[in-house]
């Protein structure tokens, strides 16, 4: 195969290839529109077009598809073949500039929440520039963004990319202010470091609550976890690493930056990190990914978990977004410079960072709220449902400093007079505490740590990008107008220090002291559910400012609401029938055919010999009975509870009942079968449990 350097990339049609086979002229003409969005002339789109088949077909590909990302969260695809049938009988491999712009895919079973009634009914798909296409198999993916024809958004590239211009409209009007006139484009970066558990797959093939909903619903606790802490970096095993070199292999060829592998705190946890890249191929090299992983994995006889909490009691598995602000020239907005001057932009920058996770703390809540992150959020050990900021001592005390007009002790002198002084260069504060903060400054960027392992990153970036957009049009609206830049400037950033500390929290997030401090004191939001968060989406303020920042119009925000909260019945609903079959047919008989058993035993024994007492068979068989019957009972009462459902009067009410009743339903259901677990014989229970799913890698 080469050295990576050669195959690294080989299966993307990336600005090499194109400088390749495209004239001249239809290259300077496609990197107009690639990096300032120019408008494509169809003349160009046709010679790109017959380049990248021509490159696809000498690189194995027989088919097309327009890439993208509809609401449902995972990738689509549609395949057509390059093949047009000659006259002669034979067929000419043919692919035409209109057809790489725009497809069709017949969009009637994507979720659409209600857009698709308002609106048109078919939607289309647009080639995105930005995004390099690549060969997946057979296939050449052309990534594009999915619409209906009424313009509205029907997947997330779309409205990433709104986010993306927004925050770029904004940052340049702040640039402008500093004098910077120079720069054309200010993009955000993403580098998302994504958990994964990797099991056996003839041990994941005999749960079928894995199978049907991607995490255990019932097990009991191992003897062994990860109190140890022996995995958190240990050594891989040959078979995992085996699988992590090809997995390499395959991503680097689709040109994704896959940079550090490494064990996780739970047995059989791993994670995987790219080098950063701009948010937009960052978010479609993520869900590339993801679906890599679970297709290389299926190679080595394993399955890739990417469910946020598959094993109840040991960690869940996240994806840490780590997100920064930067220029066309690559002047990160989000460190420290070195004069006075860039200081007192950063400052304004990361200001501008520290309102808007305030404003918008639910937005943030709700851009990575799913059944399965419910699980994980607030669990200990992951970042609690409540968002805050932690920013480190040092630049804390910058803070401080700079909102009491007192000299900042970190340095001699230093008065936070903007214009004056001079910024250390702070070093991520790698403390504890960090790691516990649901969005934490890492010295040159902010690590926002609640997203689930399965989400596509497109969400949270959408919100963050247009809150932090809103924070700098305030800013901007405001200093344009100042007769005194500097005074103006100064006093805005004590007045977000003053206004928006409440956000800023430097200690342990997942102290219970904490939640009760961020809730009573602060007025900080908890929501702890999908259901609690999701209908805030439709909050006068947030619709306004998503609107506003023409980021999503109103019809586009409700249908987001109905699609997510109905994902979330859907796949709580999945989980509880599976539980109820599992119970009914699985569990109960298994631990009845032990209670067979040991009565034989006992009645043996007694024949044997009168005096036995048979105490151990007599309590067993009693204790296992009354688990029984609690067992049946509970499958009848969440089953119930289920077929109420059916009368919920909308997807809202629905969600509530589903959180109220049907998740406490399914927890008690799972509390009497874990407790059977324990007390039946190992060759009866009839699936592997977790000893054999966490250590059955070797
Ligand atoms: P860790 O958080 O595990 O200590 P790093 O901080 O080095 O590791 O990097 C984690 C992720 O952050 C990587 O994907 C890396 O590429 C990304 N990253 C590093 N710098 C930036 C930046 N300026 N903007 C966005 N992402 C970044
Ligand atoms: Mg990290």
């Amino acid at each position: 195969m080469g050295t990576v350097s050669e195959y690294f990339g080989s299966l993307v049609f990336d600005d090499r290839v194109m400088k390749a086979n495209l004239s001249a002229k239809v290259y300077k003409s496609l990197k107009k529109t690639i990096d300032e969005g120019a408008k494509l002339d169809i003349s160009v789109a046709n010679a790109v077009a017959t380049a990248m088949k021509d490159w696809a077909i000498a690189n194995g590909a027989t088919h097309y598809t327009h890439w993208f990302q509809p609401l449902t969260g995972i990738t689509a695809e549609k395949h057509d073949s390059f093949i047009t049938p000659s006259p002669d009988g034979g067929v000419i491999m043919e692919f035409s500039g209109k057809e790489l712009i725009k497809g069709e895919p017949d969009a009637s079973s994507f979720p659409s929440g209600g857009l698709r009634a308002t609106f048109e009914a078919r939607g289309y798909t647009a080639w995105d520039p930005t995004s390099y296409a690549f060969i997946k198999g057979k296939t050449l993916c052309i990534p594009t963004a999915f619409c209906s024809y009424g313009g509205e958004a029907l997947d997330k590239k779309t409205t990433l990319l709104r986010s993306m211009e927004a925050l770029n409209k904004q940052a340049i009007r702040i640039l402008r202010l500093f004098g910077n006139d120079n720069v054309k484009c200010v993009r955000t970066s993403v580098g998302p470091e994504q958990e994964y558990f990797l099991v056996d797959k003839a041990i994941y093939e005999k749960r079928r609550d894995l199978i049907f909903t991607g995490r255990t619903l019932f097990g009991a606790k191992p003897p062994k976890g990860q109190e140890m802490d022996d995995h958190y970096f240990g050594v891989i095993k040959p078979r995992v690493e085996a699988y992590m070199q090809e997995l390499n292999e395959e991503l680097w060829k689709l040109g994704i930056l896959a940079k550090t592998e490494h064990n996780e705190v739970a047995p059989a946890q791993h994670e995987l990190a790219p080098i950063y890249t701009t948010t937009n191929i960052a978010t479609d090299h993520n869900q590339i990914t993801m679906e890599i992983m679970q297709k290389v994995a299926a190679k080595h006889g394993l399955v890739c978990l990417l469910h946020e909490k598959p094993f109840a009691g040991v960690n869940g598995s996240g994806k840490h977004n780590n997100w920064s602000i930067s220029t066309d020239a690559g002047v990160n907005l989000l460190s420290p410079g070195e004069t006075p001057y860039e200081n007192a932009q950063f400052l304004l920058f990361l200001c501008a960072v520290i309102k808007a996770v305030d404003d918008y703390q639910d937005l943030l809540r709700i851009s990575v709220a799913t059944a399965g992150n419910d699980h994980r959020l607030g669990a200990n050990e992951a970042p609690p449902a409540v968002v805050s900021i932690f920013l480190g001592d040092e630049l804390n005390a910058v803070l401080e400093a700079i909102e009491t007009d007192t000299p900042y002790m970190g340095i001699e002198k230093t008065k936070m007079k903007l214009g004056v002084d001079v910024l250390p260069e702070f070093n991520r504060d790698t403390t504890d505490r960090n790691r516990t903060s649901p969005f934490a400054f890492t010295g040159n960027k902010f690590e926002f740590r609640m997203l689930g392992s399965s989400n596509s990153i497109a969400c949270a970036n959408i919100m963050l990008n247009s809150a932090v957009a809103e924070s700098l049009k305030i800013y901007a609206d405001r200093l344009e107008k100042a007769d005194d830049f500097e005074t103006a400037l100064h006093e805005m950033i004590r007045k977000t220090i003053k206004d928006h500390k409440r956000i800023i929290f430097n200690g342990n997030g997942y102290d219970d002291a904490w939640i009760k401090e961020a809730t009573e004191e602060r007025g900080l939001l908890n929501y702890r559910t999908t259901p609690d968060c999701m209908p805030h989406l439709l909050d006068k303020k947030n619709v306004d400012m998503l609107t506003s920042q023409k980021v999503f119009s109103e019809a586009e925000l409700k249908s987001r609401c109905d699609i997510m909260l109905d994902n979330y019945c859907k796949q709580v609903k999945i989980e509880a029938d599976t539980m109820v079959q599992m119970a009914r047919t699985e569990i109960a008989p298994a631990v009845e055919a032990y209670v067979m058993e040991l009565s034989k035993a006992a009645g043996y024994k007694k024949k044997l010999d009168e005096s036995i007492s048979c105490n151990y068979e007599k309590e067993l068989v009693r204790k296992l009975s009354v688990l029984i019957e609690s067992i049946s009972s509970k499958a009848y009462e969440l089953e119930q509870a289920l077929m109420s459902l059916s009368s919920a009067e909308d997807v809202i009410s629905e969600s509530y009942a589903i959180r109220d009743n049907v998740l406490v339903k399914m927890s008690e259901l799972r509390d009497f079968c874990d407790e059977a677990e324990v007390l039946t014989a190992k060759k009866y229970w009839p699936f592997p449990t977790y000893d054999d799913l966490l250590f059955g890698v070797r």
